[in-house]
């Protein structure tokens, strides 16, 4: 089986056509970062807009390079939620619209389990059970994996997502968006121990996260200081990086305690942290388990892991009807397991 994934959440424009025994045979990702930087943030009709412009030149850019033609794919999946409404109905509209053009089936992908089995295109993918800890510009999630579709919320963030934190904190050190890979490479350039800012939620029991007070003590912290002084910036940006990479890890090892698992996932646009990546390698190795990630472009968005759910969930015979669906708000609990 071969599947067509379309992905238009968002402000990146995905297309891959995976097949079920070769993997993955074609990818092809527009990012409409430019359009947006001049904005500080995603303007949702621009975004729209240019889904239209780009999702069908790409799905015929992603044919050419797997060498294939319409006739040859077997099914379309695209990202039917969460995400930005008019984004979502575009690669909604193109995907249903040409799976029945095609005569094939269609299907509507979460775009956070989309995240979530990301890992699961590279050459060693996490056998269940896992915690997956996902953490994106829209979420932050402890999910106990048992299965595909089967997805227990552990804990979540009560107000900013971690990439929204570092979006936010970027801009409050004048970098450009979007801000978490720029902070992460100012961060690089900061002594270590300068500042310190609180880790949230931590000294309390439980798996929620709650990001935004740390983003005020940037705040503070920048209004107090030479802010104007590159090494400054550096040094605070580091301290942030500090603080949630560290909350995030003491969350992790809770989930993984509370489950017993052995194994932790971690995906999302944050998950391409280097710091963050190697600060979660140290711990699981600590504790004798496992850590796995995707590649550092398949942790944001694109189409392959959309293409990838798809294959899963149409070859056990899903599929959605002729109605164009989005579901801007979409709780991953409510998908179906695989074999329900
Ligand atoms: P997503 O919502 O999964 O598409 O991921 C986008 C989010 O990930 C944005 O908030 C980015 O700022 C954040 N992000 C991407 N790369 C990094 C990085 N290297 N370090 C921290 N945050 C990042
Ligand atoms: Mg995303």
């Amino acid at each position: 089986m071969r599947v067509l994934g379309i992905e238009t959440s968002c402000d990146e424009t995905g297309v891959a056509i995976y097949d079920r025994q070769q993997g993955l045979l074609s990818n092809q990702l527009y990012s409409q970062v430019k359009l947006h930087a001049d904005y500080g943030g995603v303007v949702p009709e621009l975004a729209s807009r240019d889904h239209v412009r780009k999702t069908v030149p790409l799905i015929q850019e992603a044919l050419a390079e797997a060498g294939l033609q319409a006739s040859d794919i077997h099914g379309i999946a695209y990202t039917a939620g969460p995400g930005l409404v008019g984004a979502l109905m575009v690669g909604a509209t193109i995907g249903r619209a040409l799976a029945y053009a095609w005569g094939i089936p269609a299907i509507g992908v979460h775009h956070m389990e989309g995240h979530l089995l990301a890992p699961m295109l590279e050459a060693n993918p996490p056998a269940f059970p896992f915690v997956a800890l996902l953490v994106s510009g829209s979420h932050t999630q402890l999910i106990a994996v048992t299965g595909i579709g089967e997805y227990q919320l552990l804990g979540e963030s009560v107000d900013d997502a971690a990439g929204e934190a570092f979006d936010k904190t970027a801009k409050l050190l004048g970098l450009s968006y979007p801000g978490g890979p720029m902070l992460e490479r100012l961060a690089q350039q900061g002594v270590p121990g300068r500042y310190k800012f609180p880790r949230p939620m931590t000294d309390c029991p439980g798996l929620e996260f709650s990001f935004s007070g740390l983003k005020t003590s940037v705040a503070n912290t920048v209004v107090y200081t030479d802010a104007n002084n590159y090494q400054t910036r550096a040094d605070v940006a580091r301290a942030f990086e500090e603080a949630v990479v560290e909350t995030l890890m003491i969350k992790c090892r809770r989930a993984l305690d509370l489950t017993g698992f052995q194994r932790l996932v971690m995906a999302g646009g944050v998950s391409a942290n280097q710091l963050l990546r190697t600060s979660m390698d140290e711990m699981i190795r600590q504790r004798g388990g496992e850590a796995f990630y995707a590649r550092p472009e398949f942790c944001t968005d694109n189409g392959a892991m959309t293409a990838y759910v798809g294959m899963v969930r149409l070859q056990v015979g899903t599929q959605a009807s002729l109605a164009v669906t989005v579901r801007p708000r979409w709780p991953l609990e409510e998908l179906l397991a695989l074999d329900a």
